[in-house]
């Protein structure tokens, strides 16, 4: 945790908890990363939905080739945010009122998802043009991933039996311009995973395009670049995907690549910071019960995974009883709600551990408050804070 935002934390009213931190400067800095890894012939999109949070998306405009939304909803909010930035629309089940107004914001890319929405599409393209994908379901092995979305009996994308159905369609339509293939098949993937299905993708569309004879000038690898909940410091190895995507680029020269991640991206910079309201022990077990809870931050609950977490002690105690405390043993962090899922940490160690203690949970930036069920149980909203720490410019003012 940097010394800033652990400071910030540290002088931060109990009432103003719990909050969202979002560290810009780091993200900043991440992103920068990510981007100077890749080559230039590797396109990076953001996936908006893992977080959509203006702030985040200002920040990250510099450093992206576009964003990639999955709703009319965020279409809206990132057209709004980034009007100048580059949109592709992906995601199932699109409305025709959703298509209406991808074609009017001028979505860069449109990804087309089934046959019956490529029909939708061209009944209202009138005299206009648009770029497509098509989102395939590839038969690609993979390994054992956190979660798969395709390679087997999934609602996402098209079956690549239906594929010769689409391209036929599309080969008939000259306002559809066809620029090339997308998957998104699994999250959780290491680099070494990540690049071995690049691999059979780019196999797998090469050999379709020659059989074809059409031109499949772009692939889009989609996101699912892996996090490591267990392990915070331990990341996506950025440089060796990049290494390996130049390496794979150079035997197919005419082609572009990208990708979308989400959570790798923003995961990192936001944390959710709380205060321990009460600390018991119940049947053996000690319990310490949080502002807010899993109403705030579903990830833990979702993924049943313990949310990482940083302890900034409170030294301050002016109530005249003992002031309960845990003390080098295994304790369950849990929220507010009623219900034994609202767990954000299970059985995890604390050195010590005291009520009005602070709690930071770490990788809080992405699908956490924008997943989370916040009306359940009507308490407060979390308060939201964008730190920044942009090197200020030095030299001459204007
Ligand atoms: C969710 C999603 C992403 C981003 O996935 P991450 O695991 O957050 O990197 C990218 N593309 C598509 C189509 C998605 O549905």
């Amino acid at each position: 945790m940097r010394q800033q935002l652990l400071q910030y934390v540290a002088e931060s009213a109990a009432e103003d908890l719990p909050a969202y931190v979002y560290d810009l400067g780091d993200l900043r800095e991440h992103a920068a990363a990510v981007r100077a890894a890749l080559p230039e012939r590797v396109q990076l999109f953001y996936a908006a939905k893992a977080n959509a949070d203006p702030r985040l998306l200002d920040v990250l405009r510099d450093h992206v080739d576009g964003f990639e939304v999955a709703s009319g909803g965020e279409l809206h909010h990132v057209h709004f945010t980034c009007p100048d930035t580059p949109i592709a629309f992906g995601g199932p089940g699109k409305t025709p009122a959703e298509l209406e107004h991808a074609l009017q914001a001028g979505v860069e890319r449109l990804h087309i998802e089934s046959e019956q929405e490529l029909h939708l599409l061209t009944g209202r393209l009138g005299e206009r043009t648009v770029d497509v994908l098509l989102r395939v379901n590839l038969p690609i092995a993979l390994g054992p991933v956190a979660l798969a979305m395709g390679g087997r009996p999934s609602p996402f994308g098209l079956d690549p039996s239906h594929l010769d159905r689409c391209l036929a369609l599309i080969a008939d339509d000259p306002r559809i311009r066809l620029r090339g293939i997308h998957v998104h098949l699994a999250s959780g993937l290491d680099a070494a995973a990540h690049l071995d299905l690049a691999r059979q993708v780019l196999t797998w569309v090469t050999e379709r395009s020659d059989r074809h004879g059409v031109e499949l000038t772009e692939v889009n690898l989609g996101g699912g670049m892996e996090v490591d909940y267990a392990d915070p410091d331990r990341r996506f190895d950025w440089a060796a995907f990049g290494a390996g995507l130049r390496r794979l680029l150079e035997g197919h020269p005419g082609l572009t690549l990208r990708i979308e991640p989400g959570r790798s991206v923003t995961v990192y910079c936001g944390w959710y910071v709380t205060e321990v309201l009460d600390i018991k022990r119940s049947h053996g077990r000690a319990f310490a019960v949080l502002r807010g809870g899993t109403h705030h931050l579903r990830t833990p609950a979702t993924k049943q995974h313990n949310q990482p977490f940083t302890v900034i002690p409170a030294d301050s105690w002016d109530r005249p009883w003992e002031r309960p405390e845990a003390e080098d043993e295994l304790i369950t962090l849990v929220g507010q709600l009623c219900t034994p899922k609202d767990v954000l940490a299970r059985n995890v160690h604390v050195g010590r551990l005291r009520v009005g203690d602070k709690i930071a949970f770490a990788l809080a930036g992405a699908y956490a408050w924008n997943i989370s069920h916040h009306e359940f149980l009507m308490h407060p909203a979390p308060q939201f804070h964008h730190l920044d720490h942009a090197p200020v410019p030095t030299g001459p003012l204007p």
